[in-house]
């Protein structure tokens, strides 16, 4: 796709698309330079059991920070990463450097790690994987990947053999931005997904009264507890919000309510003390 960004396109946006694409390549740039320096790290945001309130895991969040552009949003560079053939290399960065920091956490604690359709349909992917959880001593029960409803997009049975490989590895699997994109319930029935992610703009619609939204959230869990499937409720930003998803039966929970994706050092602090920690 890159390759088109000059071709001969002649209309009124040229300028415009011109422009685009040269901040695209700029991005790219610099990106591969961040890789090679170093200059990326990862953010953890904690996961909240509904009822008890307790941590039972974090989101790995990967940032990036240029010298001169400042601090650029993963939402904006992993989509270039995914154009430029870039998002393989990173994403194995995130996965191990996710992995060697829960290794020090609590056994209960879980760590998920984001892979975006790009990376699942890299041929080396389950070996990278498997390898991180080698490296860090992690155990697989540990790890949980979150996936898109766009990884069945373009090779769905591809995808599906990957997923399946991950779980037999005994890793836990996500569906994330659950309802955003073009869902199919068929991919539901296909994978063993431990949890849907239910997106953050079902929860504001809800708690905004919206009667579709509140519907939404109430028929996914209900499907995903049918199918032997956990909830988390993403975005949770106030108490009402919380009271509202959990009141819907949502069983985990994530959002700034609970803290903002965090370094590691404040992560840890989130655990409870060493004395209530089982030994072992
Ligand atoms: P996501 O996986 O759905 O992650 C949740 C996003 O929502 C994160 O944005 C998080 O900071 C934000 N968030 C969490 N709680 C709240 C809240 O209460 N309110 C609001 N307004 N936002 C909240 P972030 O970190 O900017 O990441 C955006 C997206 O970029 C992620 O969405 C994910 O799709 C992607 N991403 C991030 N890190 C990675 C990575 O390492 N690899 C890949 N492939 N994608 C990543
Ligand atoms: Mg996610
Ligand atoms: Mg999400
Ligand atoms: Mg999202």
């Amino acid at each position: 796709r890159a390759k088109g960004d000059g071709g001969g396109l002649h209309c009124a946006y040229e300028p415009q698309l011109h422009a685009v694409a040269e901040e695209r390549r700029q991005i790219e740039l610099a990106l591969r330079e961040a890789l090679e320096k170093n200059q990326l790290h990862v953010l953890y945001q904690p996961v909240v059991d509904a009822d008890q309130g307790a941590v039972v895991g974090f989101e790995a969040l990967v940032r990036w920070t240029h010298p001169e552009m400042g601090p650029i949003s993963p939402a904006k560079f992993v989509l270039v990463a995914e154009e430029a053939r870039l998002i393989a290399p990173i994403g194995e960065w995130v996965l191990r450097t996710a992995c060697m920091e829960a290794a020090n956490w609590p056994g209960h604690v879980r760590i998920a790690v984001n892979v975006s359709a790009e990376q699942l349909g890299h041929p080396s992917f389950v070996t990278a994987v498997v390898s991180a959880l080698a490296q860090s001593g992690l155990e697989a029960g540990r790890l949980e990947l979150e996936v898109t409803e766009s990884v069945f997009m373009n090779d769905d049975a591809g995808a599906l053999k990957v997923l399946d490989q991950l779980l037999a590895l005994g890793i836990h699997l996500s569906l994330d931005d659950f309802g955003t994109g073009y869902s199919s319930l068929g991919y539901l029935s296909r994978t063993r997904f431990n949890t849907i992610k239910i997106d953050r703009s079902f929860v504001v619609g809800a708690s905004k009264g919206t009667a579709e939204s509140l519907a939404i959230i109430r028929a996914v869990v209900t499907l995903a507890e049918s199918l032997g499937m956990a909830t988390t409720a993403e975005g949770v930003e106030t108490q009402a919000e919380l009271d509202m998803v959990r009141r819907l039966g949502c069983k985990k929970v994530q959002g700034y309510y609970f803290g903002r994706p965090m370094l590691p050092q404040d992560a840890v602090r989130l655990f409870p003390p060493p004395l209530q920690r089982a030994t072992g």
